[in-house]
């Protein structure tokens, strides 16, 4: 009784009875006329899509089938047959206005979301951030003490290999900044001075 399967969107799909008839039963009208033309059943998991009585296209499944409905929906409202449909903006776009294939929501309502989202829990994310670096303070300072020993020398090496590549711009930036750095040594060298005594 392969003729009976549902269609996806059955308002739009007539019924013919059939009781009276070997198969014994209301069949879908387009599906009979579809087995018909083939001379035979039609294979399990193809559906039958209708533009009209005589127009019929064989869809070898329904992902198919509904993508043929999504196409002609797109090109009957914005004469684009290959556009999507964003359900936060109700436009049609093109697909490169959103991020993947399986998103119903184009990129600019993406992001409209996400803003949304973080605003309204913008307090609360806050609040937990300084919760987590209250509890955890000491653990965290002995993180980033023992991640500075670790990285030691590579830290070393970079700044020096960096001092190497950059020696004119770090001397403008010395011969720019002179008294800021001047002030910053010389309180350096107190508070060595008074870790020594
Ligand atoms: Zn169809
Ligand atoms: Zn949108």
């Amino acid at each position: 009784m392969l003729a009976q399967k549902k269609p996806f969107n059955r308002e739009n799909y007539k019924t013919v009875n059939m009781v009276n008839t070997p198969l014994g039963c209301y069949v879908y009208e387009h599906r009979l006329i579809a087995e018909s033309a083939l001379g035979h059943l039609i294979p399990k998991g193809v559906e039958v899509h209708h533009h009209s009585k005589a127009q019929l296209v064989l869809c070898e499944s329904r992902s198919y089938h509904i993508l043929l409905h999504n196409r002609k929906k797109a090109l009957e409202a914005c004469g684009h047959a290959t556009w999507r449909h964003c359900c936060d903006c109700d436009a049609y776009k093109h697909t490169d206005e959103f991020y993947t294939k399986r998103t119903g929501i184009c990129k600019k309502c993406s992001q409209i979301r996400s803003k949304d989202y973080y605003e309204s829990n913008k307090d609360e994310t806050v609040i937990t951030r300084k919760k987590y670096a209250g509890k955890n303070k000491d653990e965290l300072q002995e993180y980033r003490r023992n991640y500075y020993l670790k990285n030691r020398e590579k830290r070393l090496e970079y700044q020096k290999a960096y001092k190497k590549k950059n020696k004119d711009k770090i001397n403008r930036y010395r011969e720019l900044n002179k008294d800021k750095i001047h002030a910053y040594d010389k309180a350096y060298r107190e508070r060595k001075k008074v870790e020594i005594c």
